[in-house]
């Protein structure tokens, strides 16, 4: 135990040796293998591999078709390009996200159109509402830290304007929404009824639920889209390498749109295959962390445990604590974190007070309070499968131990 009771009722506490990041992926011997084997195959990039993990991950989402490609961020940027968004657009992005959602828009020619979140951290639906013209295209939800946002009400909106939705599931592989798993056929039906055009996102990047390094998978509410996500990841060829290359290919394309090159190798599609495996494991693990962190969280009155809402299944890519401002300096307790071993993160710096954001668009602040008060009282402390329920511990007793420390 990091914290020893002494006869006097007094704790003593002992700062650990090795350094507790905030995230770690968990790699086991089957990655390991896997990629070897494809290593040693004489196929490195898209082939046999990336078509089983595109299956397998069809099978364990309960979709249709999914396609893969090398990062979240070029899965956004495809999901644009096939609902045709381009200059002249605008897309609504909420304020508290990585900078990636907004910077595909960007690209695309169309204008990232910033608002306010909830107290979830997700996309504030009156927010959105008010923020629609008669050029918006797209709604960019972001399941903040794992916990879904109100896609409900964000599908009925898109409905009623002839919007598209492109959820950024980024941090929300594996999770559920009234009963339904993110991207599932059952999930579209029961919250995209008026089947608005629509594509969910997910990230592999190291440090998300399951990793393949560098990835991402795009499936569509009309999986009839699949075949245009997959011409554009590569090249916007007819045909894609792997079936020229192979026995049953020929040496003839077209180039049917002048596409992207962002298709998954198989070295990282190998690596994915066993994390997908894996990763009800993984979530649970980090069910179970986040609930120890709850629980003793509730006996510290300056920290408060994230928001969450029923039947929107949180699978804690993050755990986010708000500091209450008035009485703790949160910059000041990560120093203290840091000084006793702990690595913590903030999740995120709001897009408009980057100065791109700021100096492109004319923000200010103040634009988007509730962003602001979020990212003003936040620390994500660490959280990853590989963690023991001694570690959360160890986090626990050294905010104890920091909180009279970082006072105002
Ligand atoms: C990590 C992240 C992305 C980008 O994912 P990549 O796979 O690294 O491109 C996009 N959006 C959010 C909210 C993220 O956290």
């Amino acid at each position: 135990m990091s914290q020893t009771a002494q006869g006097s009722g007094t704790v003593v506490f002992q700062r650990r040796r090795e350094f507790l990041p905030y995230a770690m992926p968990s790699i086991g011997e089957e990655e390991i293998a896997e990629v070897a084997d494809s290593m040693r195959s004489g196929w490195i990039t898209t082939g046999p591999k990336v078509a089983q993990f595109e299956e397998d991950f069809a099978r364990y989402t309960g979709c249709v078709d999914a396609v893969s490609v090398n990062s979240c961020t070029a899965g956004l940027q495809i999901a644009l390009a096939v609902f045709g968004v381009g200059p002249g657009d605008e897309v609504i992005v909420p304020a508290l996200t990585f900078c990636a959602t907004a910077n595909v828009v960007v690209h695309t020619g169309a204008r990232p159109v910033i608002v306010d979140v909830d107290a979830t951290g997700n996309m504030d639906v009156q927010a959105a509402s008010r923020a629609i013209t008669p050029k918006t295209k797209a709604l960019m939800p972001v399941h903040f830290a794992g916990q879904p946002a109100d896609v409900d009400a964000l599908y009925k909106l898109a409905g009623q304007h002839g919007l598209a939705v492109i959820e950024d599931a980024a941090h929300a592989v594996g999770a559920v929404h009234r009963g339904q798993k993110l991207a599932s056929r059952a999930y579209f039906d029961s919250c995209n009824p008026a089947t608005v055009p629509a594509a969910v996102v997910f990230s592999f990047y190291a440090n998300k639920n399951m990793t393949t390094a560098e990835g991402g998978m795009i499936v569509f509410a009309d999986e009839r889209r699949s075949d245009q996500a997959r011409m554009l990841r590569l090249h916007g060829m007819s045909i894609d390498a792997w079936k020229r290359y192979s026995g049953s290919g020929s040496w003839y394309y077209e180039v049917e749109a002048a596409g992207f090159k962002c298709n998954l190798t198989d070295i990282a599609a190998a690596i994915g295959i066993h994390q997908l495996r894996k990763l009800d494991t993984f979530t649970a693990a980090r069910k179970a962390l986040a609930k120890h962190y709850d629980a003793e969280l509730s006996g510290i009155a300056e920290i408060a445990p994230p928001t969450r809402i029923p039947q929107r299944d949180h699978v804690y890519h993050l755990y986010t604590i708000a500091v209450d401002n008035a009485r703790v300096s949160r910059n000041r307790l990560i120093e203290e974190l840091r000084e006793r071993n702990i690595g913590t993160s903030v999740h995120f710096i709001p897009i408009h007070s980057h100065p791109f954001y700021a100096a492109t668009y004319g923000y200010r602040a103040g634009d988007f309070p509730v962003a602001e008060s979020h990212y003003a009282r936040t620390i994500s402390l660490p959280l990853y499968p590989a963690m023991s329920k001694a570690d959360t511990g160890y986090v626990i007793a050294a905010l104890r131990d920091s909180l009279p420390y970082a006072g105002r």
